[in-house]
């Protein structure tokens, strides 16, 4: 998932490098010990009206205790009408089953007492209309105003609120699906999309290969699909699909650069699908459909890092997963890292040290607000769920960090190898980060003492903010770029001087952060008037205009802000945003109102993160 920069939950653990004795994931209810899903099967008949998915799921099971016969599921918000099991001679019979009450973080526990180990069972079911993993759109909220439009995002723990599954990143199942939609609707799923189908007889998918639950998907909309390579192809509201053709050309090249990386892309195509702006995140890494944020095409190509990251999770995070959301740095900070190698091999060592520069700069100034204990990779607390977790956006940037710095020390010519055999070797399984320190002693520390220590090692995974003996990357460009910022923030170099001819959105993202609560109101308007910031249409750029806008009292800009807030409902925009105009007295009943109107544009997702700093 891209949460965090620019481009950009479990074991307790015995010891703390050894053998590891996992505990059972604190977020899941799943007895996953005693029985696990090989396979699912979902058959749905999406209603818009009722906003709601309705059918059954059937689960394959492989019963690991010879004496266990309940299976416990994870659910949220699930209406359960029966629930049949398969017996020995192939017949359905239904069974007895009860829900436990309802907790706010992981939902319901599903319990389904059976008499005997059955290979199947079958959940007939229904969605609630607020459903935590699915956004239902009106068609007003589509770019031709002409149909409805509903997609998931099931990561961390939201796919429980669509189908009742074993909702935990340590089991993987293969699935296959039935949807049901209205005519004039395709429906696309994180598995094999035939560009040719039609839907007669329901939509219909094969996913293969074994996926933990965070990574099902499914959305449905007014869609047409494009070819962009060999393998490579994207899906997008009608009025957006040329755009995005032309913004994703890269995009079969991407593929092609992080295999001679990392070894061979394992999972057949690799699509997009392009979703209407109040998608909550950046990008998902739905396995053979990369969900996309809308705020990524700014016409020229410049935030295609993102789609890097996203394809950089075929390796960190879909083939190789972590445990629990306790080690969520084996999936973002691994991405983080390899993106950047992505960037390099496409577009050279510059743009990719710019781009390097600024994510471990943005990563410095997020540790203000970042409790200590949360500023490490891995927390030493036994994982309780949540509560004992590193702070979300800073595994990205600071994971990527710990791998540079192995790299760096130990050249390439050691550590690439080193990581295609982490790859390699732990190929659809799920990790944890004593896993990790385990194959990096072995294989890379063994043989190269040099590289860490084992205090420095210990500092980087279990110390607060970054190492002390970090090196920080340096861009020439943005070097140069300081003395252009500071002469103008001096008021030197006045506004209609400021040679901005061939600055990239780097460099504009990198001056707005530097002058954001340094120039007042008055400069930001010779800024926009000069160069059209608040109008521009990189949303990274856009952004971090109007932040620096909100903090100077800027309020010119009052109509694109809230055109803005109106339209995107990605998180990383929208909730620092509606923090600081909270922040300042003379914007927060202004700020209300606009979130009054905008609320119900947003994700489930979203609306938490707003609701908590509008309070
Ligand atoms: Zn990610």
């Amino acid at each position: 998932m891209n949460t965090s920069l620019l481009r950009a939950t479990a074991c307790a653990i015995l010891g703390l490098y050894g053998a590891a004795a996992h505990a059972l994931d604190p977020l899941s209810y799943a007895n996953y010990d005693q029985v696990k899903t090989r396979a699912l099967h979902l058959d749905l008949k999406a209603d818009f009206t009722k906003k709601t998915l309705a059918g059954h799921a059937e689960l394959t099971l492989d019963w690991l205790n010879k004496d266990a016969r309940r299976l416990d599921l994870d659910t949220r918000e699930l209406t359960i009408s029966k629930i049949e099991a398969l017996d020995a001679r192939g017949r359905w019979t239904k069974v007895a089953y009860r829900l436990d009450k309802f907790d706010e973080e992981k939902g319901q526990a599903l319990h389904i007492d059976l008499a005997q180990q059955a290979p199947k069972v079958r959940i007939y079911y229904r969605t609630a209309p607020t459903a935590s993993a699915l956004q239902w759109l009106t068609p007003a909220q589509t770019m031709s105003g002409k149909r409805p439009f509903m997609f998931s995002q099931s990561q961390s723990i939201n796919a429980r609120s669509w189908a009742p599954v074993q909702d935990t990143p340590s089991v993987r199942f293969t699935y296959t699906a039935r949807i049901e939609a209205p005519e004039g609707l395709r429906v696309v799923m994180s598995a094999d999309n035939d560009p040719k189908a039609t839907g007669k007889g329901g939509w219909k998918f094969n996913m293969p290969q074994p996926i933990p639950s965070y990574l099902l998907a499914i959305g449905i909309g007014e869609l047409e699909a494009r070819t962009l390579g060999g393998r490579t192809g994207v899906y997008a509201e009608p009025l957006r699909i040329k755009a995005a053709e032309y913004e994703l050309a890269d995009t079969e090249k991407m593929v092609e650069a992080a295999e001679a990386l990392y070894g061979p892309y394992r999972w057949g195509r690799y699509d997009m699908l392009v979703l209407p702006p109040s998608f909550p995140i950046g990008g998902m890494e739905n396995p053979r459909l990369t969900f996309l944020t809308p705020t990524m095409i700014a016409g020229d190509r410049s935030l295609v890092d993102l789609i890097a990251h996203e394809l950089a999770h075929s390796w960190s995070g879909n083939l190789v997963t972590n445990a629990s959301w306790k080690h969520w740095w084996l999936n973002e900070g691994f991405t983080t890292y390899v993106t950047t190698r992505i960037l390099e091999k496409l577009y050279g060592d510059e743009v990719a040290t710019m781009n390097l520069q600024l994510e471990q700069e943005e990563a410095i100034e997020s540790l203000k607000e970042i409790p200590t204990e949360k500023q490490a990779l891995l927390m030493r607390a036994a994982d309780t769920g949540s509560n004992t977790y590193t702070d979300e956006g800073l595994a990205y940037p600071k994971g990527a960090w710990l791998l540079r710095t192995l790299e760096q020390r130990a050249g390439r010519a050691v550590f690439d190898p080193f990581l295609r055999g982490w790859f390699d070797g732990h190929a659809f399984q799920s990790v944890t980060t004593e896993q990790f320190v385990a194959y990096l002693r072995s294989n890379l520390l063994s043989k190269h003492p040099q590289v860490m220590s084992d205090a420095e090692l210990d500092e980087w995974l279990y110390g607060p903010g970054i190492p002390a003996s970090a090196k920080y990357a340096k861009s020439q460009r943005l070097v140069a770029l300081d003395a252009t910022t500071a002469a103008w923030l001096k008021g030197e170099t006045p506004t209609a001087k400021l040679d901005t001819k061939g600055w990239t959105a780097t460099e504009w993202m990198k001056f707005l952060n530097d002058i954001d609560n340094k120039a007042d109101a008055a400069r930001l308007k010779e800024l926009d008037a000069a160069f059209g910031l608040a109008k521009t249409g990189n949303n990274e750029v856009a952004f971090r205009f109007y932040r620096a806008a909100v903090h100077a009292g800027y309020r010119d800009v009052r109509p694109q802000v809230q055109a803005f807030l109106m339209s995107v409902g990605r998180k990383k925009f929208v909730v620092p945003l509606y923090a600081a105009l909270r922040a300042n007295p003379q914007d927060r009943a202004w700020a209300e109102g606009v979130y009054k109107a905008a609320r119900e544009r947003y994700h489930p997702e979203t609306q938490v993160g707003v609701d908590k700093v509008m309070k």
